[in-house]
């Protein structure tokens, strides 16, 4: 039996996680849950689970939680709290499900664990790879990505003994809810239209990230990190029906890719698996009739994959400064303060002004990410 701790329980991937150790239970056992504030979620998983503690962000949640709920889990809250927790020895494996920037204080301390980190929450690469992956190293940690792209990379190379014969990696991109429409054309879309991704149901920040192509300039730079290659060999292409989730060609000329229907389920199942494929219920690609196709990622957005290939390659502080723009680009547009189209203005204009540094340790990234979340709202102000 494995034990897992399940950060940002409550969200998208929390309850996909959710739904695979349901169908595991004989090998899977949710031993401790996190999140920010949904309570009565966490009241709701607590039924079905039984964890042994539920950790509560959120002050003003945690002292209602303590006050209302007959729960049997011991409820934690506190930075101190939370690293005793990860640190516990009873845990097994560590998912790290909580969205944006947020996630990194966890994620980083799980780094130092010794245990299995099975990674979907991006952003804490992409502002502290270097750290990260360097503390998983000397503790002996293991990162198995969950995002869906890099999770197909990891599997296409299984079996392989090194990255040295690859050539190159597709990273695909379903190109989110304005697929056909040119950048000029998106001034004026809603946050509802922004938020309806045709393919998955996720979070609402992922899913805006989605939906201005930030999320796979994103993955572009974990996945430099996670598989430590230059981002030369990475190329990012639109293929809108996501059931090729990422491709390795070798340099023998074999390509090597991993299908699936869209559904994180399937992802999270392979990375909770040990040495066995574990069952889910899934649905089975129809490929009688199926039309794949592919396409460039468009040039009006390659502006924004020029500054993801910058950042993998000067690394420090430039991911903390595009991140930083990006959640308060992200947070600007769903409080209606800027258009959609101006989400890449504060990027672009954030990512020129803020000066880079150099980065060596978790509290100057703080610093920075402070730094560079006042110039982004400098240009919201500007702008809107
Ligand atoms: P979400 O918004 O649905 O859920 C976020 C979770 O994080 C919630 O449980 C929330 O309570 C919790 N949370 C927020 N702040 C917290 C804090 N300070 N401490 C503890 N918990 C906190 O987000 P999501 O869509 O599930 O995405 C989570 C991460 O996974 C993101 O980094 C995203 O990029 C990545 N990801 C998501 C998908 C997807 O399909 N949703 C796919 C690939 C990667
Ligand atoms: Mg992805």
């Amino acid at each position: 039996m494995k034990n897992i701790l399940l950060l940002g329980a409550t969200g998208s991937i929390g309850q996909s996680v959710l739904s695979v150790i349901d169908q595991n239970k004989d090998l899977l056992n949710l031993y401790a849950i996190t999140l920010d504030k949904n309570i009565s979620k966490a009241e709701e998983i607590s039924k079905i689970f039984s964890p042994d503690y539920i950790y509560i962000n959120c002050e003003k949640s945690f002292s209602k939680f303590n006050t209302e709920s007959k729960n049997k889990a011991s409820a934690i809250n506190g930075s101190s709290d939370l690293s005793n927790l990860i640190f516990d020895d009873n845990i097994d494996i560590i998912i790290s499900a909580v969205s944006g920037f947020a996630g990194l204080e966890a994620t980083a301390i799980a780094a130092k664990t010794g245990k299995t980190i099975l990674l979907a929450n991006k952003e804490s690469i992409v502002t502290a790879g270097e750290i990260i992956l360097s503390s998983a190293a000397s503790s002996g940690t293991t990162i198995i990505p969950i995002d869906s792209e890099h999770n197909a990379i990891f599997q296409c190379l299984a079996g392989e003994k090194s990255t040295n014969d690859v050539s190159k990696i597709i990273i695909t991109a379903s190109g989110g809810p304005f697929l056909d429409k040119k950048l000029d054309e998106l001034k004026n879309v809603t946050k509802e239209e922004a938020l309806k991704h045709p393919n998955w149901s996720m979070g609402s920040k992922i899913s805006i990230d989605s939906a201005t192509l930030v999320n796979k300039c994103l993955e572009l730079i974990e996945a430099k990190y996670l598989f430590d290659l230059d981002e030369k060999f990475f190329e990012l292409v639109v293929h809108p029906q996501s059931i090729i989730h990422s491709i390795v060609t070798y340099r023998d000329g074999s390509s090597i890719c991993q299908m699936s229907n869209p559904d994180m389920r399937v992802p999270i199942a392979h990375a909770l698996s040990n040495e066995r494929r574990l069952n889910i219920n899934f649905n089975e690609i129809n490929f009688s009739g199926l039309n794949l196709s592919f396409n460039d990622f468009p040039e009006d957005r390659k502006k924004l994959e020029n500054i993801a290939r910058e950042v993998c390659n000067k690394g420090h502080s430039s991911g903390i400064i595009l991140n930083a723009a990006n959640e308060v680009a992200v947070d600007s547009f769903l409080h209606d303060e800027i258009s959609f189209s101006q989400i890449y203005d504060v990027i672009y204009r954030t990512f020129d002004t803020t000066t880079m540094s150099n980065i060596n340790d978790i509290e100057s990234i703080y610093e920075k990410d402070i730094e560079s979340r006042m110039e982004a709202k400098k240009v919201v102000k500007s702008i809107s």
